[in-house]
């Protein structure tokens, strides 16, 4: 996906390019550009469900389409220790 403000870089935060991201980010008119939510909430309601029907750790990240280390990740990001716990037990284990 192309940069929503000039069309040519490949878009990143916000969905703007990096030299983009910077000159807004410099007028500070950032907040002018929507914030691209990756779904987090839609994430850690899967792993919930997940959790609860005793699915394996190790499918977790098949499941959810994401790297091990990307969802750990997120679930510390949610403050969800529990839950990244067994993930990056995960993650140390299937070093590849
Ligand atoms: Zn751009």
């Amino acid at each position: 996906m192309n940069c929503i403000r000039c069309g040519n870089g490949r878009a990143r935060a916000r969905r703007l390019c990096k030299p983009c991201y910077w000159v807004i980010c410099q007028a500070g008119e950032l907040d002018r550009w929507p914030r691209v939510r990756k779904q987090s909430s839609q994430i850690i309601e899967n792993v919930r469900w997940l959790a609860e029907n005793n699915t394996p750790v190790v499918e977790w990240p098949k499941r959810l389409k994401m790297t091990p280390a990307a969802l750990e990740r997120m679930l510390y990001r949610a403050g969800l220790h529990d839950l990244a716990g067994p993930v990056s037990r995960l993650r140390g284990r299937e070093d590849r």
